[in-house]
């Protein structure tokens, strides 16, 4: 088979390697992919985004699957195009992509269907929004409607801060266009866990459980970033948490989507709190989290080609997941200053030593190639990923494996998967 990649991150990276452990791939291109990535697949220069560009490579090369990493490209109808040429392609359409794309839609389809998630108003006036901050008890959380790199996302102490949030999302539009439509919603507490699922618009299976460090300084200190490391399993999901999520979650979010005429393909994220009265969902994503897949796909048994292909033919119930019985631990290595400002183009070292090691790999982020050399390219520039017998080895070994890479500027969290000790 001749499989296509489209993104070119940690996740698409990952998505590539567990790609090359198929029996049944034989050709692997990635678009527009990066410096790692190129060890694996033939890297294309067409933007994620570039729909008729990819269209036009998959036809002239005869793909026989497409799978959308990102989201940009989803919420563009990716998906819909593909399937309207009659290429096989993995992922939600636009109509589906939309639980991701608008917090406004997620909110009310788990409203709608009774979904356990926090309550929630959504806004489109500047000035009712703060008539309702009045009253409101506080911390409160602000959230742009649309996609905002994960940045929408405001928790305001006081009345005060909220104001300066509705400001900053509503009336100077920070975010752009996300920002038309503002939820507000309440504030929850608990332990976070990722779930990332496979669909086919019928049926749902979910894999192994993972938590990320959302925050850009050890102790979840510093600013938001698009994820600084993850592990998993989360010892915090237990067979009780499985329980209720796979009672009143999963199968609940994907008959809703059916409902609305949206049935969902693709890989469903399923951001949890496990608040006292239980689980309840922060948020969807309609595809890998990134760097979640970095974890969570090194430890799938399973042939990435037969589950993603029953997704397509709408037959994951014919499925059984594997995962090992290990775990793993993903240490980012980003350039100092992330996520704000960082100077980039410097060389890295020590990359082949995971050439020769099993159980550690070394996923791409922000890198490139320059005159032979790979160098930073980008705010997050690698995933350092090992496995162990538990997490507590997983975590020593992850942080060993750091020790072998270096470049000017190098920057991680010391407190990945610290938490669970
Ligand atoms: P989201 O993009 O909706 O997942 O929000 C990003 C992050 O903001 C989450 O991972 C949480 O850490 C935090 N967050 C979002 N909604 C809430 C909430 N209702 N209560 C507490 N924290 C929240």
């Amino acid at each position: 088979m001749k499989v296509l990649v489209v993104g070119s991150g940690g996740r698409e990276h990952t998505i590539v390697w567990k790609l090359s452990q198929s029996t049944r791939v034989d050709q692997i291109f990635c678009a527009p992919g990066n410096a790692g990535i190129q060890s694996l697949a033939e890297c294309v220069d067409i933007k994620a985004t570039d729909i008729e560009g990819l269209v036009a490579f998959a036809k002239e090369n005869s793909i026989d699957l497409t799978i959308i990493g990102m989201d940009d490209p989803l919420m563009l109808g990716v998906v819909n195009v593909f399937e309207k040429e009659g290429l096989k392609v993995f992922g939600p359409t636009k109509e589906a992509a939309i639980i991701e794309g608008s917090k406004a839609f997620s909110k009310d389809l788990m409203k709608k269907y009774n979904i356990p998630t926090a309550g929630y108003e959504v806004f489109t006036d500047a000035d009712e929004a703060i008539e309702y901050l009045k009253s409101s008890t506080y911390p409160v959380v602000l959230k742009a409607d649309g996609l905002a790199l994960g940045k929408g996302v405001l928790i305001c102490e006081s009345y005060e801060e909220a104001l300066e949030g509705i400001n900053t999302i509503m009336v100077d539009k920070k975010f752009g266009d996300a920002g038309d439509k503002l939820v507000i919603e309440e504030f929850m507490t608990g332990r976070e866990v990722s779930v990332l699922a496979f669909c086919d618009g019928d049926h749902i299976i979910p894999m192994t459980s993972a938590q990320d460090h959302k925050r850009a300084k050890d102790n979840d200190e510093g600013l938001n970033t698009g994820g600084m490391g993850t592990f998993s399993p989360s010892p915090f999901y237990t067979d009780k948490v499985h329980e209720f999520c796979e009672k009143h979650i999963y199968q609940a979010s994907i008959d809703a989507m059916k409902s609305e005429g949206r049935p969902f393909t693709g890989i469903l994220f399923v951001g949890l709190m496990l608040t006292p009265e239980g689980p309840k969902v922060l948020e969807y994503n309609a595809r890998f989290g990134d760097p979640e897949a970095q974890v969570v796909l090194p430890r799938m048994e399973n042939d990435l080609v037969d589950v993603v292909e029953a997704c397509i033919e709408g037959r994951l119930n014919e499925i059984e997941l594997k995962f090992t019985d290990d775990a793993a631990v993903c240490v980012v290595l980003a350039s100092d200053g992330y996520p704000l400002n960082y100077d980039k183009g410097f060389e890295i070292k020590g990359l082949d030593w995971f050439d020769t090691q099993e159980n550690y790999h070394c996923f791409h982020a922000g890198t490139a190639n320059k005159d032979g050399k790979i160098v930073t390219n980008g705010g997050r520039v690698l995933g350092v990923v090992a496995k162990g017998e538990d997490l507590k080895t997983a975590r020593k070994n992850a942080y060993k494996a750091v020790e072998n890479v270096s470049f000017d500027n190098k920057y991680y969290r010391s407190d990945i998967g610290k938490s669970i000790e």
